[in-house]
């Protein structure tokens, strides 16, 4: 009996970079990767036996990628901060910093289950985390872990080392961080990255311990200069730009993903590019904190690789993207940008990832490729070509729902419905965990 898979047919996208558009088309696999790509009456002929994925002539992509999230937020919508936030700073201290100490190993768990699950809802299959959880640092990125391996998707995990609560702390967070990643060089669907926070809450020594210990190959993950706070408080504090200050460290490479960059001048992208470093844009939770908006083009013009993230506002990457092209027209005044940068977040994303995992298909619905693919339900009512299919996402796909997610050959959704995790037995049990954890955080 085949132990192959094929979902189709349908309009099979190959890839966001460069991908051809194939109609009529599916996308076979067996076991974690793609054995066959093209016209379904071939595959079928191909595969005979094969189980199939009925797609119902929908949109068939690559498994979308996440760049920046943050599953711990998962617990904070609704939650009233008790105090007014009128600055980013305030923000950061009168929400944040006190959400994440407030958690418990339940609730980073329970954070880590529905965001994926949310993920899966969305189609997202790799998803780069960014952790913090000061009260239950230790073995946290391991709780984070097992829910992510039970949801099923691929991800990349990291705590968030700062000394904003005393450099023992940093220490400790560098340690999490750098553990997990030692103990996930060769995990096919789990890697980690050198969590630090921003670089105005992380001090010189700490930025040169994560340099000396971090495993060879394995990048910083931090946000950079997403408010104008960053980039203030590292000169006044440490006397040097966020970016000098990552250079200075042997920090910046090719392997460093950089949050936000939204205050990042002319000097600091171009030091960016020269490194090879990747910014990630997260539209809506810079419009949501009020903290500016990068230039995408800008940044593009300049050699930077741009990748897009959500930074735990939702889990929808599509979402994201359709904020990033909106926000690139409003931005822009012009009702014709958004075309020339923003269609290549999401491959950016996938060569990301690709790098990180030591797989170069991966992004890619390619023969030999992990198979990881999204799956809108729906024919398109409007022809898709590799010219327009950017139009197809922005307009329409990113509204439109996702019916099966399969991240490395295994289907975590089908007809709409999750099959690895219970999303309503969560809701249950995040609600009965969550007043005790909003207590804490008004204690706080
Ligand atoms: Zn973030």
């Amino acid at each position: 009996m085949s132990t192959v898979t094929i979902a189709g047919p349908g309009i099979v996208v190959t890839a966001f970079a460069d991908g051809q558009v194939l109609e009529r088309a599916g996308v076979a696999w067996e076991g974690e990767r793609v054995v066959g790509v093209g016209p379904m009456s071939k595959l079928v002929r191909a595969f005979p036996g094969a189980a199939r994925l009925d797609v119902r002539d929908g949109l068939i992509l690559p498994g979308l990628i996440n760049l920046h999230h943050h599953f711990y937020s998962a617990l904070a919508r609704g939650l009233d901060p008790g105090r007014p936030l009128a600055t980013f700073g305030e923000v950061l201290e009168g929400l944040w910093w006190r959400f994440d100490r407030a958690l418990g190993p339940e609730t980073v768990r329970l954070s880590a289950a529905l965001s994926a699950a949310e993920c899966i809802a969305s189609g997202c299959t790799t998803v780069f985390d960014h952790h913090s959880s000061p009260s239950c640092l230790h073995g946290s990125l391991d709780l984070v872990a097992a829910a992510v391996r039970e949801a099923g998707i691929a991800a990349v995990l990291c705590y968030e080392a700062s000394d904003r609560n005393g450099h023992r702390e940093a220490l400790t967070g560098l340690k999490e961080t750098l553990d997990f990643a030692s103990r996930h060089c060769d995990d096919p669907h789990l890697r980690g990255m050198v969590g630090l926070h921003a670089s105005f809450t992380v001090a010189d020594s700490t930025l040169r311990s994560a340099a000396r210990r971090r495993p060879a190959g394995t990048g910083v993950h931090l946000h950079v200069a997403e408010g104008r706070l960053d980039v203030d408080a590292s000169r006044q504090s440490y006397g040097a730009h966020p970016v000098e200050r990552l250079v200075t460290a042997g920090l910046l490479d090719q392997n460093a993903l950089l949050a936000h960059g939204v205050h990042l001048d002319r000097r600091a992208l171009e030091a960016v590019a020269a490194a090879g470093a990747v910014i990630v844009h997260n539209p809506e939770s810079n419009a949501n904190n009020g903290v500016g908006r990068l230039d995408v083009a800008g940044a593009v013009r300049l050699g930077c690789a741009v990748g897009l993230g959500t930074d735990g506002m939702s889990s929808s990457i599509l979402r994201s993207l359709r904020a990033a092209f909106l926000g690139a027209r409003a931005g822009a005044r012009d009702p014709s940008a958004g075309f020339e940068a923003v269609p290549s977040l999401l491959a950016t994303n996938a060569a990301f990832a690709a790098r990180v995992f030591g797989e170069p298909l991966l992004g890619t619905l390619e023969v030999g490729a992990p198979a990881d693919l999204t799956v809108l339900g729906g024919k398109p009512p409007t022809p898709v070509t590799a010219g327009n299919l950017f139009s197809h996402l922005v307009y329409g796909a990113a509204e439109g729902p996702v019916c099966h997610t399969v991240a490395r050959g295994r289907v975590l959704l089908r007809d709409f419905r999750h099959v690895t995790l219970d999303p309503t037995s969560l809701a249950h049990l995040a609600r009965q965990a969550t007043p005790t954890l909003w207590q804490r955080f008004q204690s706080l």
